[in-house]
């Protein structure tokens, strides 16, 4: 099920609200409740204690008569709500306060009025009588009977208290929950107004309008980043279109070069002008071997994207392999009046995929010679530290223009400098180089100048 931003955070934030309140109220219920109750026990001992000294001092002694001060007594059992009853040797009653605890059932239930509904009868307390002797000079004179409610019943003041806080929890509750809600209502449009329009912007690009660009107002970093990927998105994509636009247009021309030429020869030899001799037959086959390399590295290509790279790894003699590589191109090289050095530092090793490797150096290699001027001079040196292994392949070729750099590595590009050479690559090799490099863990990267030459560096971790 899927729910809209605006109502997540709302129900999020209202449980959230809620809960606190809940738990506020049933945590300060109890704390508050029991400090009542143990007050109140307090207070029923210092009540009970005070009736007996005053009933004590009620009563005076004088020749065998004895008299009551009832007034006070009585007062005080008003005062504190007591039912008081004084009985002599005899167990007869001598005073009443004829308030029995009938008197106080009612009492009890004129302020369960004030009370909440979650105090049970049992939180009045129960009805309790006590006996005490009635003394007076150290004689007993007869036995105080004092009846109340007893602990933990709570007063109905304390009741009152408590309900009032009750109210005022439900209260900020209320307005807890409707600030809440607002201020849910006011974060969630913030966060959803930019994406949804981020998301306007990417289904126009699915429709495929790569010009538009998501244009957010929020100081969110989370959404910023996420616009800034969308526009990076839709850059990377357009540029990618326009490089599928050219390469179409590119393959079309290096098809088209070799095939005419194949054509217009055999052509000639159909019509006897010419003979198929050795020489002839050489340039057939040199036209043959460009289309299939070109057609290689567009299977190339396509392998690599349809799957991911599987290396299959083992510890290589970098110094030995690259020197091989060099050995390699050495005859290529003196053809053109080239000159290739190799600075290789000796027994280096790496743990590397070696057909992969020497792909990759191939690669590069060949691109330097491809965009080498005359007389031109190639170096090739290995270095390492204790991670990484360094290989660099320095030129002075033609260079790549500042505009250029950035995008050699993606597939298709070529710098208008490489096409007036006329090499017949097709913008594929360095995308596959540097797939290979990024596989291992390493890195690939060229620093050049315009008609002055080129470093292309190679880091490879060691990983041994
Ligand atoms: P290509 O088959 O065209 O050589 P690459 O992917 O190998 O394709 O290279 C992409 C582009 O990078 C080349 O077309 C060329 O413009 C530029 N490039 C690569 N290596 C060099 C170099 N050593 N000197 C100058 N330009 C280079």
């Amino acid at each position: 099920m899927k729910i809209s931003l605006m109502k997540k955070l709302s129900i999020i934030f209202t449980l959230v609200v809620l809960s606190a309140i809940i738990l506020t109220s049933i945590i300060s219920n109890l704390t508050v409740g029991q400090k009542f109750r143990d007050y109140l026990t307090d207070e029923q001992k210092t009540k009970l204690n005070n009736a007996i000294e005053i009933i004590n001092n009620s009563f005076t002694v004088n020749d065998n008569n004895t008299k009551i001060n009832i007034d006070e007594i009585e007062r005080y059992a008003t005062m504190q709500q007591l039912y008081i009853e004084i009985k002599d040797l005899d167990n007869n009653t001598i005073y009443s306060s004829q308030t029995s605890h009938l008197k106080y059932r009612s009492q009890k239930r004129s302020m369960k009025g004030f009370m909440m509904r979650s105090f049970s009868e049992e939180d009045l307390g129960k009805y309790i009588e006590n006996k005490y002797s009635l003394t007076s000079d150290g004689k007993k004179l007869g036995t105080i009977i004092i009846g109340y409610f007893g602990s933990p019943s709570l007063s109905s003041d304390s009741l009152i208290f408590i309900n009032t806080l009750n109210h005022s929890f439900i209260l900020s509750a209320i307005v807890a929950l409707i600030l809440g809600l607002i201020v849910s209502i006011i974060i969630s449009k913030q966060f959803s107004k930019p994406l949804v329009k981020i998301t306007q912007t990417a289904n126009k690009m699915r429709d495929g309008d790569l010009e538009v660009r998501s244009e957010v107002k929020t100081n969110t970093k989370e959404i910023v980043d996420l616009s800034n990927s969308i526009n990076y998105l839709a850059d990377t994509l357009k540029k990618q279109e326009s490089l599928r636009k050219k390469l179409t247009s590119d393959m079309a021309h290096e098809l088209r070069t070799p095939l005419t030429t194949l054509k217009t020869h055999v052509e000639a030899f159909m019509d006897g002008v010419f003979e198929p001799n050795k020489e002839r037959l050489e340039i057939f086959y040199e036209e043959i071997e460009r289309l299939i390399k070109m057609i290689n590295n567009l299977r190339n290509l396509a392998k690599l994207e349809e799957t991911n790279l599987n290396l299959n790894k083992s510890k290589v003699n970098i110094s030995d392999e690259l020197n091989k590589i060099i050995e390699n191109f050495m005859p290529l090289y003196k053809k053109k009046n080239y000159e290739l050095y190799s600075r290789i530092s000796p027994n280096i090793h790496a743990l590397v995929d070696k057909d992969k490797f020497t792909q990759i150096m191939n690669n590069i290699i060949l691109n330097s010679y491809k965009y080498l001027k005359p007389m031109g001079e190639v170096t090739v040196s290995l270095n390492s530290d204790n991670k990484n292994i360094i290989i660099k392949v320095i030129d002075t070729g033609i260079g790549i223009s500042k505009k250029d750099i950035p995008y050699i590595f993606e597939r298709f590009y070529r710098s208008d400098a490489s096409r007036s050479k006329n090499t017949g690559g097709s913008g594929i090799g360095l995308t596959i180089t540097k797939a290979f490099v990024l596989a291992h863990g390493g890195k690939i990267y060229v620093n050049s100048e315009l008609d002055v030459g080129s470093i292309f560096t190679v880091e490879l971790p060691k990983n041994l």
